[in-house]
């Protein structure tokens, strides 16, 4: 086993795998309301691509593996691809991120097949904004699979990507949520991913607000320590159940630290969510040797940090943003 580094030497033990770009959600902060096409079969990874994906990483020392779409739960073999997975020696780590519509009925199983945390999107407590923000989505679906992940034990975690005028006035909820909850909030910054710019600039909104909430309405909390991979910063209210943690990329980079790597559901590696450099690796999967130089090649090209905040336009490197939205990358 040999540990990879990229240019800046920021040691990569986190993949990212994409295993459909699917979903019978819009999320209006991922996908257009018209969908988008979605990639042929033959084009995306087969369920041995991704075991032997995963092999190769981890004679790279990649240890923690996240799965993610478009939305996983919808591929009819995730419980195979997670229990071949965890048969894998070296993989310490496995999660997946999900919308949490098809928790209930699959939960035990994806457990049993080796799953040990999930992280559910959930933006609002409201049924019918619930809908609106989702293009159509059922929120009791989420609510039992979000019951269902904790009867389980399964470790969760709710992703809150907050926007402004659509659910910024749930943070207090989402905060006063933790006290009764054993679950984690991870508020995140809505990103331009996708050519969404003019939806991103109208709702965009800077979480070091949420530090503001707490103080208004007197909320006390600590800093800790949590169990993750993520860039959030962690933190609980005093004598609360769950906790809370920010992810805010744009407002505040954390790119110094990052340590992740993605590979799409057509099989391309993207070494930064943001730009849109990528290469195709899939070709490479089945020759570890030829995988790990591809692997590496996207890593002495990663660029030290993305460029989100408009406000930060003279700093732009000379690189494009990627073509694809969030759905086809995987978050
Ligand atoms: N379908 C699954 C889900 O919704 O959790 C997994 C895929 S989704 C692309 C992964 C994560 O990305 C979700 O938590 C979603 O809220 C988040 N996401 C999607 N678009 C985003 C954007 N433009 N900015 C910030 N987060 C985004
Ligand atoms: Fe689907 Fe997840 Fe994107 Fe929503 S955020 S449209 S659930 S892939």
């Amino acid at each position: 086993m040999k540990p990879i580094y990229d240019q800046y030497n920021r040691l990569h033990d986190y993949v990212r795998i994409s295993v459909t770009d699917r979903c019978p959600l819009r999320c209006v902060y991922c996908m257009p309301e018209g969908g988008l096409p979605f990639f042929p079969d033959d084009r995306v990874l087969s369920q041995d691509d991704i075991v032997q994906m995963v092999k190769n990483f981890v004679d790279m020392g990649i240890t923690k593996v996240r799965f993610t779409g478009g939305e996983p739960l919808v591929r009819s073999d995730f419980v195979d691809i997670i229990q071949r997975v965890s048969n894998i020696d070296g993989v310490t780590d496995i999660s997946a991120t999900t919308n949490g519509l098809l928790l209930a009925r699959k939960g035990k199983a994806l457990k049993d097949a080796g799953l040990q945390r999930v992280n559910i999107s959930l933006d609002t407590f409201d049924a019918d904004k619930y809908k609106k923000i989702t293009r159509g989505g059922r929120i009791q679906d989420v609510l039992d699979g979000i019951a269902a992940a904790g009867d389980l034990g399964l470790f969760v975690k709710l992703n809150v990507v907050v926007m402004k005028n659509q659910n910024d006035n749930e943070i207090i909820d989402f905060l006063n949520y933790t006290r009764d909850h054993n679950v984690n909030i991870r508020f995140i910054e809505f990103m331009p991913i996708g050519n969404q710019h003019d939806e991103w600039e109208q709702s965009y909104y800077n979480l070091d607000r949420v530090f503001d909430i707490c103080k208004k309405n007197g909320i006390e909390y600590e800093h800790i320590n949590l169990r993750g991979n993520g860039p959030s910063e962690n933190y609980q209210i005093k004598g609360a159940k769950g906790s809370f943690g920010v992810i805010h990329p744009v407002s505040n980079k954390f790119c110094e630290n990052c340590s992740r790597l993605r590979i799409t559901a057509d099989g391309y590696v993207k070494a930064c969510l943001y730009w849109d450099e990528e290469l195709y690796v899939r070709d490479a999967i089945y020759d570890p040797k030829k995988f790990r130089a591809i692997i590496q090649k996207a890593l002495d090209n990663k660029p030290l940090n993305h460029e989100m905040a408009l406000d930060n336009a003279d700093n732009i490197i000379n690189k494009a943003p990627t073509w694809r939205h969030m759905s086809q990358i995987g978050g």
